[in-house]
């Protein structure tokens, strides 16, 4: 393929023996099986990104001192391949993701991944490990593209030397007994992200900041953590790694998107899904107070979170210090189904894609 005025070959070694796949119907879980290739590309200071191989999955040499693993200039994608009943393999919106992962770059100060030849890596490591997308419902081949830097050097800057690379892991159903509310637990003591912060960015470092709250939130059997902002612990921002939706009195508000939120390409498909029904959106700052006060009017009708992983998450139970909230008598709500069929039913092919959000895996 052609990369500026470059012309880039993906050089590909084949492993000498291959991987046993899971059997179908064995439980597959959430990122610990992986396929038998990865993708990797460096990047050298006055090179540019440069000879993209295709090899057999493995462990990596890193130096001790690689910048990544002391000042976490990192960043990351996560989406998903989908099989289709006819067979077919396809990507939901993959474009996006690698858009973003140039916000993020920039961010980071990581140089840009121009996005044709991120999708070209993708597509030629998807093309050899097709057979590795699991068919049963719900399951799917999570993708996880990533870049760190590599130079070996303890001094603080941005690197001159990186790692582009793809791995893929097959994952089971994220809801192995259908579509099932969760509970959340509000943080009110440790904040994720502040506004010129780095929230925006699909980053470790947002990830290592959040393990607080998520343990937190563990210990008092909640299973994830609903962020408040980080300047007045006042205003709703995201749930670990999902972003959140309510339905106030038949209406759908979201937080707007300020810099300290990670801009989901869920949420981004929800609003459009929403909108294409004649269902309007509104995205702009909620205080938990307003959720709360919502809640004691009988107007919360609905709160969900959404991203890539389980699509649509209906909230349960919301605990905000001593309060806790029981969300549409624990039940899901019309529109989170509402949208977790239209989104799946996109994603898994079982719908007519009207909005041209799927690639094809040929
Ligand atoms: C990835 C991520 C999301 C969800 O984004 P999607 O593109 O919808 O998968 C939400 N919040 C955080 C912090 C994330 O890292």
């Amino acid at each position: 393929m052609k990369v500026g005025n470059k012309e880039m070959e993906i050089k590909f070694t084949k492993a000498e023996v291959l991987k046993e796949k899971p059997a179908p119907g064995a439980k597959l879980g959430f990122g610990h099986i992986f396929t038998d290739y990865m993708l990797i590309m460096p990047y050298d200071e006055g090179k540019g990104w440069h000879d993209p191989e295709i090899k057999p999955y493995g462990n990596i040499e890193l130096s001790p001192a690689a910048m990544c693993l002391h000042y976490g200039q990192t960043v990351f994608e996560g989406l998903k391949a989908y099989r289709t009943a006819d067979n077919k393999v396809q990507l939901f919106r993959p474009e996006e993701n690698f858009r973003r992962l140039n916000r993020s770059n920039e961010r980071l100060v990581i140089p840009e991944l121009p996005e044709e030849l991120g999708m070209e890596c993708l597509m030629k490591l998807l093309e050899i490990e097709k057979d590795w997308v699991p068919s049963k419902d719900g399951e799917s081949l999570y993708i996880r593209p990533f870049i760190f830097a590599i130079d070996p050097f303890l001094g603080v800057k941005p690197g001159a030397q990186y790692y582009f690379m793809i791995i893929l892991s097959p994952s089971g159903a994220y809801y192995e007994s259908g579509l099932n509310p969760v509970n959340i637990y509000v943080e009110s003591k440790y904040v994720r992200a502040v506004r010129g912060g780095m929230g925006y960015a699909k980053t470790g470092g947002n990830y290592a900041a959040s393990l607080i709250g998520q343990d937190e939130a563990h210990k008092q059997n909640y299973s994830q953590v609903l962020w408040l902002d980080g300047v007045e612990q006042k205003y709703i921002e995201e749930v670990g790694a999902m972003n959140i939706f309510f339905v106030i009195d038949g209406k759908v508000v979201t937080p707007m998107l300020q810099g300290s939120i990670l801009p989901g390409i869920t949420r981004k498909s929800a609003i459009e899904v929403c909108k294409s029904k004649g269902i309007e959106v509104e995205e702009r700052r909620i205080t938990i107070q307003e959720i709360a006060d919502a809640y004691d009017a009988g107007k919360l009708n609905e709160v969900f979170g959404t991203g890539t992983a389980a699509v649509i998450s209906p909230v349960g139970h919301l605990k905000w210090n001593d309060k806790v909230m029981e969300i549409n008598d624990n039940k899901i709500g019309r529109i989170s189904q509402m949208l977790y069929d239209t989104m799946t039913g996109i994603q898994w092919g079982k719908i007519e894609d009207t909005f041209g959000w799927t690639v094809e895996v040929k």
